[in-house]
C-alpha cells in the first residue's frame, strides 16, 4: 500500500524531464531563452498541457494564460493545494528558474499517479504566465493577476519591445483561455525553486525554507553641481556632481552594513558628459532590501540623512521614490509543512529568506504560501550557466511531496480556519 511515508518521486525522470524539455528554447551554450508567449512558450505548453493529462490532469486555462492542472482529490468539497512555478525564462535563461518548480510538480503528480495515491485535497499545479518580465513589464504578471493586484485590461495592454501586446501575444500562441482571471480557489501554495543565491551553497545545506522575501525600495536620485571647465576650475571652486554621486555611493553601502541589509547603485549617468568638463548633473538609482519593513524604513531615513549631508557641502539633491514592495512573510503552517517534509527524509536543511521576488509573494496575499529553495552552482541565476544538481533537485521535489502530503493531512483532518 503506498503511504504518506514511503511515497518516492523518481530522481532519474524528473532529471531526464529537465535535460530533455530544456531543448525548447534551448541555446548553444547550455542555456534557455523561452520569453513569454513566444513560439518557444507555446511548444513547452503544449507539452506541458499534454504530460499532464497523461499524469491524470485535468488542465484549464485562464484568460491571462495561467495554466492550472489539477488531480482529483477524495473530496471534491475542498479547494486544491497548489504547487508550481514558472516555465519562461529570461533572454540569457538557465534550466532550472521557475522550470525546476513546475518540473518537480509534475514529477509528484506522476509518483501519486504511479502510486495510486489519493490526496483528501485536489493537488493543483500551475505554471504561472510571465513571471520573468523580460518581455513585457512587469515580472510576476500572471500571479499579480490572480491575486487581485492588477486587472486584465492592464496586462492586456503591456507591449513588448516590439510594440506587440500582451494580449496579441497571448492570441498569437492560443492561450487565452475561458477561466476567469482570478477565480481558480487554491487552500495554499507551496513553490519549490533554485536559491538564485550562494548562502545555501556556502552553509553546506541541501534545503532552504523560505520563510519569506525580503521588502525592496527603488529611488530616482538627481545630483546638481555645476559644470565648469577641467582646466581653469581650481578644485575648491568646484561643484562636481559626479564626487557627490561617488559620496552617496560609498555612503549607500555603509547604509547597507550599518543595518545589515542591502544597498545597491545599479545606474548612474553624468548628463552632457564630457572629458574636460566638471560633472555638472548626475543621476543615479537606489535599491534597497531588507527582511524587515521597520528596518527598511530605517534605511530610507538614513539616507535621506546621507542625501542632506552631500547637499549640505554646495549641490542641490532631488530624491524620487518609485515603487516599495514590502516584506513577505510566509505562513507558519506551510512553513512547518516544509520542516517535516525535510525532517521526514532527515537532510540538511535552514531557514533562509529569498532575496529575490517570485510568484509567491503575490500568491502569498491571497494564500497560505511557503516556498522550498535547493542550492545552485555558486549562486549564479538568469545566466546559460545555471547550474543545480540531479541530487539536490531530486530533495527539493521530494521535500515538496512531503510537505504537500503533510499539510494535506493536517488541513483536512481538522476544521478548516474560518469554517
Ligand atoms: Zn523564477
Amino acid at each position: 500500500m503506498p503511504t504518506m511515508s514511503n511515497l518516492r518521486t523518481n530522481a532519474d525522470r524528473l532529471w531526464s524531464t529537465l535535460i530533455e524539455t530544456a531543448a525548447i528554447g534551448g541555446t548553444s551554450d547550455g542555456g534557455i531563452r523561452r520569453l513569454t508567449l513566444s513560439n518557444e512558450d507555446r511548444r513547452v505548453r503544449d507539452w506541458f498541457r499534454d504530460v499532464c493529462v497523461a499524469a491524470g490532469c485535468t488542465v484549464s486555462v485562464d484568460e491571462v494564460g495561467n495554466m492550472f492542472a489539477i488531480r482529483r482529490g477524495r473530496r471534491s468539497d475542498l479547494p486544491p493545494i497548489a504547487i508550481g512555478s514558472h516555465l519562461d525564462t529570461q533572454p540569457t535563461g538557465g534550466k532550472f528558474d521557475g522550470i525546476l518548480g513546475v518540473l518537480a510538480g509534475l514529477e509528484i503528480m506522476r509518483t501519486l499517479q504511479d502510486a495510486g495515491y489519493e490526496t483528501e485535497s485536489p493537488l493543483m499545479l500551475v505554471n504561472w504566465t510571465n513571471e520573468e518580465g523580460a518581455r513585457f513589464a512587469p515580472a510576476m504578471l500572471g500571479s499579480a493577476i490572480h491575486a487581485g493586484l492588477f486587472d486584465v485590461a492592464y496586462a492586456n495592454e503591456r507591449r513588448d519591445a516590439n510594440g506587440v501586446t500582451f494580449r496579441e501575444a497571448l492570441d498569437g500562441i492560443g492561450y487565452r483561455g475561458p477561466l476567469a482571471a482570478g477565480s481558480m480557489p487554491m487552500a495554499a501554495m507551496f513553490e519549490l525553486h533554485i536559491e538564485q543565491g550562494p548562502i545555501l551553497e556556502r552553509q553546506n545545506k541541501q534545503i532552504g525554507v523560505v520563510t519569506g522575501i525580503q521588502g525592496m525600495r527603488w529611488y530616482d536620485v538627481t545630483v546638481s553641481g555645476q559644470s565648469a571647465h577641467a582646466g581653469t576650475t581650481p578644485l575648491d571652486m568646484r561643484r562636481d556632481a559626479l564626487l557627490a554621486a561617488a559620496r552617496i555611493v560609498l555612503g549607500a553601502e555603509e547604509i547597507a552594513r550599518a543595518h545589515a541589509g542591502l544597498a545597491t547603485v545599479g545606474e548612474i549617468s553624468v548628463i552632457d558628459a564630457s572629458r574636460n568638463v566638471v560633472p555638472g548633473e548626475v543621476r543615479l538609482t537606489v535599491d534597497l532590501r531588507h527582511h524587515r519593513d521597520k528596518t527598511l524604513e530605517a534605511m530610507e531615513k538614513a539616507l535621506g540623512v546621507l542625501l542632506n549631508s552631500v547637499e549640505s557641502v554646495g549641490y542641490d539633491i532631488a530624491l524620487q521614490k518609485l515603487w516599495e514592495s514590502p516584506v513577505v512573510q510566509f505562513d507558519a503552517d506551510c512553513l512547518t509543512a516544509v520542516e517535516q517534509g525535510a525532517g521526514q527524509i532527515g537532510c540538511s536543511f535552514m531557514s533562509i529568506v529569498s532575496g529575490a521576488g517570485h510568484d509567491s509573494a503575490n500568491i502569498a496575499k491571497i494564500a497560505p504560501t511557503a516556498m522550498i529553495f535547493v542550492p545552485c552552482k555558486n549562486g549564479l541565476s538568469h545566466n546559460p550557466a545555471e547550474s543545480a544538481t540531479r541530487e539536490d533537485c531530486a530533495t527539493g521535489a521530494q521535500v515538496l511531496l512531503n510537505a504537500v502530503l503533510f499539510y494535506d493531512q493536517q488541513k483536512t483532518h481538522k476544521p478548516m480556519r474560518g469554517g
